[in-house]
């Protein structure tokens, strides 16, 4: 038999079949609802369904669909170029379009490159990482990526970019201010750059909110603007890896916006289409193009999909869309009141080490001794188990899962459509309670 590969070896059973999606829900072949409680893969932002954006799929698609990026530029991409534009903070005006997460946080980092060759300066050619982080699948992404269970396999053929710790709140040094922790953490990128030389250093790569690797990980204030200090000293750009953070999802427009810091490069993508087509971009300032404009005159990156205009409408419906119901600012009141009933979890609930998050981008870490913090054994599988239980129930959430060094870090990612209303979130509470209780009891 041949089909698509969508076993689950875990539950040694196939998928469900998708059926259709309305809102917060998705509904199998079989009836079945689940509450999409983490918007797919953190993707889903305006919700399923939404019919504006279909109809601006539809309308592309009658004028004209794919048009070579070296041959056409098109409405549909100048519009949305100009709207990313006006959303992002400082000279981050210019955007370069491609198709996933993982082609957006490469290309910057080829841009990073590119842009210290065209200053004469090419040995500045390596990226800083952190080892909680996750930059994309592919292997120049990968090799910026600390998620440790994803580079494993391949770590022969990865540069060991990841170098520095990231902040960690809920297991940072007994009796250390969360003041002291930010300098703390953000003074290791110093300490870095000048171990390898600022010479040798291109950029900085950071998501606002460790998503992927750790479960809605926020920094303490004071980290991100220590990080632009430390970058503008060495002269290191600093990227800030917006994919999972970007486009409202943590209640500003931009994650880094909560701290009022200004990136070189910013990438994004998941919310910047909510899932209606693949897209992503890595977003530039203004001093990066000119100096790329009066070097070489082009930016050594590119993909056959590259800003299709097909791609660029769906996804300027959907930031319209965001705009038009005030999304970014629900995601901020509603977001509050998830992490709120998630923090009651944390309280009743043994397993519960911690809930976490900004806007509507919430975890929580399930550990073994609340009091002490110590996560269980990766091979007990506990996040897992929560997660397939809570599917079983009808509700979907994202693993995060070996954050703490790949070796243990049960945590999970409560990330609905930025839609999803109070009753909704009680009704998502009730459903991932009686999984972790379930989960709780097996365990005993
Ligand atoms: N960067 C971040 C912060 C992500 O969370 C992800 C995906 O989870 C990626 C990059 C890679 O994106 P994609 O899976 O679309 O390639």
């Amino acid at each position: 038999m041949s089909r698509s590969y969508v076993i689950k070896p875990e539950l040694g059973k196939t998928y469900p079949f998708i059926s259709h999606g309305k809102g917060i829900y998705l509904y199998d072949k079989e009836g079945n609802r689940y509450i999409d409680g983490c918007s797919g893969a953190v993707t889903a932002s305006i919700g399923h369904g939404v019919e504006e954006v279909a109809e601006a799929m539809y309308q592309q698609a009658k004028q004209v669909s794919f048009a070579y990026r070296s041959h056409f530029s098109s409405d549909a991409v100048e519009e949305l170029g100009a709207k990313l534009a006006e959303w992002a903070p400082g000279s981050l005006n210019w955007t370069f379009f491609v198709s996933s997460g993982s082609e957006a946080t490469e290309t910057a980092q080829k841009i990073a490159i590119q842009y210290w060759q065209e200053k004469g300066r090419p040995t500045k050619n390596r990226i800083i990482s952190r080892w909680m982080s996750y930059h994309g699948i592919t292997m120049g992404a990968l090799s910026m990526s600390g998620h440790v269970l994803r580079r494993k396999r391949f770590v022969p053929l990865l540069e060991d970019y990841p170098t520095i710790t990231g902040p960690y709140p809920y297991r940072r040094p007994a009796g250390m201010s969360l003041e002291a922790y930010a300098l703390e953490c953000a003074n290791e990128l110093e300490r870095a750059i000048l171990r390898i030389g600022a010479e040798q250093v291109a950029a900085f790569i950071a998501e606002p909110v460790i998503g992927a690797s750790g479960g809605a990980v926020v920094p303490p204030d004071g980290y991100f603007q220590r990080i632009r200090e430390i970058c503008d000293k060495y002269e290191v750009l600093f990227i800030a890896d917006e994919v999972m953070t970007g486009v409202g999802r943590t209640g500003k427009a931009f994650g880094v916006d909560h701290w009022g810091v200004v990136p070189d490069l910013m990438t994004l993508g998941k919310g910047m289409s909510a899932g209606y087509t693949p897209m992503a971009a890595t977003m530039v300032t203004d001093e990066i193009i000119e100096t790329i404009t009066k070097g070489s005159g082009l930016i050594m990156a590119g993909h056959t999909y590259s800003a299709n205009p097909q791609s660029a409408a769906v996804s300027l419906a959907v930031l319209q869309y965001v705009e038009k119901h005030g999304l970014i600012e629900k995601a901020a009141e509603q977001g509050a009141y998830l992490l709120s009933r998630l923090q009651e979890l944390a309280e009743e609930l043994p397993l519960v080490g911690e809930a976490r998050g900004l806007g509507m981008l919430c975890g929580l870490e399930f550990v073994k001794n609340k009091e002490t913090k110590e996560p269980f054994a990766l091979s007990e599988g506990v996040a897992a188990k929560i997660i397939a239980k809570a599917f079983e129930k009808g509700l979907l959430i994202y693993p995060a899962i070996g954050g703490i060094d790949g070796v243990a870090g049960d945590s999970v990612i409560v990330a609905p459509p930025l839609t999803i209303t109070k009753e909704q979130i009680d009704e998502l509470i009730a459903l991932l309670k009686e999984a972790i209780v379930s989960v709780q009891q097996e365990l005993k």
